[in-house]
């Protein structure tokens, strides 16, 4: 018989990593400690955007008109361990407050939850992005705590799945990495992940130590990658050089390749930023400091682009902000995501609110989110809106729609037709000819 899954945590990684596994055939039960979550997702509605995932969800969720039925969501962890054989972590790993390292509080209450309730033979697949060590860490606890001891197993199968593009990412991995313990872990992981596999993605086992540092790597490879650019961009910007198109040519080059080499405002998020942070504190428990120094200048290049932006920004409304009116087109880290967390986009646009600025700010997915975290910030219900007035315009997220927008009708709104993209990605052609100064970072001025 298929086994039976759960998933702990339904956030953005949870939520679709069930939709996900219903959708591979499997009986799914997703649990979070968040009833309000829960009520939703039951419903089929997901609490946050994200593409195709509520298509999913409705697809799946018992007792929707039409749907298969394989997927159900509670808030008991009782039926929890009834249910399930093969149990997945999704719980948030954030960073400690006051601290590089990360918060394990919230997966270690859920594991000793989960512990509680097995009292029949499981494996218990942590996705969460963790520390070094926590793995082994957890296999002890859970037979510690579980009843049925030794005959509940510990896997760790990090998730590499990109916000904006979960629901593909997840039916259509490009690796499945796992640590594992023993060839029971691993036979029922291949099981799970038979689908994936079938269509040809690679599948990785390794130890503990490993699977976990996996997570942690590629997130700090793809950082370096991002703030490298952005290094180019401030020396192209000193040196009155085209940091698109030094992007452009190395990138042809298959060894760099093209991908993230797009300068502009830096990297955000829920991940990038606290995982390198968790690594280099790790790694300073571990004796290993010494090795990760390079990603405390990695932060800090992408830690200046917030702050070069703001000065762009002051340098076009005259030297100061006090009275301003500045418009900020994007909320969001990245653009096809709700999510807020860590967004230079609105970083900057609290900065400046901080320094005197009035500022307006505009997404299309993320305001709900952004004014809870912003509350002082003003919102405006359209792009347009929220240039209205404006001294100077902010491409701070890169949605579609702000490529779309028309100089013309922008330039009959604003106060002033300055318009700085932290994006490198608007058509500086049509907005100069608009009649607006355009500038991006590391480009030159006109
Ligand atoms: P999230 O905050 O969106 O979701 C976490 C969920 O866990 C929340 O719904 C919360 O209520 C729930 N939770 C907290 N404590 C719990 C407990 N004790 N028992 C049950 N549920 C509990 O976080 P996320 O973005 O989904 O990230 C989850 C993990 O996945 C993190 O470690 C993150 O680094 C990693 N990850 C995230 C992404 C991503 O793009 N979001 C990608 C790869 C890896």
């Amino acid at each position: 018989m298929a086994p039976r899954i759960t998933v702990i945590g339904t956030g953005y990684l949870g939520a679709t990593h069930a939709a996900a596994m219903a959708e591979l055939g499997f009986e799914v039960l997703g649990l979070d400690v968040d009833p309000g979550k829960i009520e939703m997702l039951g419903r089929g509605k997901v609490p946050m955007y994200e593409p195709g995932l509520e298509e999913l969800l409705q697809k799946h969720v018992a007792g929707l008109d039409g749907s298969t039925g394989r997927l159900r969501f509670t808030t008991s962890w009782e039926e929890v361990g009834e249910f399930g054989d093969v149990h997945f972590v999704c719980v948030n790993t954030p960073q400690k407050h006051g601290e590089y390292a990360c918060d394990m509080s919230y997966v270690d209450a859920a594991v000793s939850s989960l512990a509680a309730v097995l009292h029949r033979p499981a494996l218990v697949v942590g996705k969460s992005t963790v520390p070094v060590g926590s793995a082994a860490r957890l296999a002890r606890l859970l037979t510690e705590l579980a009843p049925a001891g030794d005959e509940v197993e510990l896997a760790w199968n990090p998730e590499f799945l990109r916000e904006g593009f979960a629901v593909q990412d997840t039916l259509h991995p490009d690796r499945i990495v796992v640590g594992v313990a023993g060839e029971r872990g691993e036979k029922l992981l291949r099981e799970v992940y038979a689908g994936p596999i079938g269509d040809g993605a690679p599948f990785v086992v390794a130890d503990y130590p490993t699977a976990e540092l996996v997570k942690t790597a590629a997130n700090s490879f793809l950082a370096t990658k991002i703030s490298f650019i952005n290094a180019m961009a401030e020396v192209c910007e000193a040196a009155d050089g085209d940091v698109v198109k030094l992007a452009e040519a190395i990138g042809h080059d298959d060894r760099i390749g093209k991908k993230f080499l797009r300068a502009g405002v830096g990297f955000g998020g829920g991940c990038l930023p606290k995982d390198i942070r968790a690594f280099m504190a790790r790694a300073g428990e571990l004796g290993a400091d010494q090795a990760l120094t390079f990603l405390r200048e990695v932060d800090s290049i992408n830690m200046r682009r917030r702050a070069h932006m703001v000065e762009l920004a002051r340098e076009a409304v005259g030297g100061s902000f006090l009275g301003q009116r500045v418009a900020v087109l994007g909320a969001t880290f990245k653009p096809d995501s709700d999510d807020v967390r860590d967004s230079p986009a609105l970083n900057v646009a609290g900065q400046i609110h901080l320094q005197g600025g009035q500022v307006t700010v505009y997404d299309p997915k993320g305001m709900e989110n952004a004014r809870r975290l912003f509350p002082t910030l003003a919102y405006a219900p359209s792009a347009l809106e929220a240039c209205r007035g404006a001294r100077v315009v902010l491409h701070l997220t890169e949605w579609g729609e702000f490529r779309e927008l028309d100089p013309e009708a922008f330039g009959a709104v604003v106060a002033e037709r300055h318009l700085i993209d932290g994006r490198n990605a608007l058509d500086a052609a049509a907005w100069r000819g608009a009649g607006w100064t355009f500038r991006a970072m590391g480009r030159p001025r006109a």
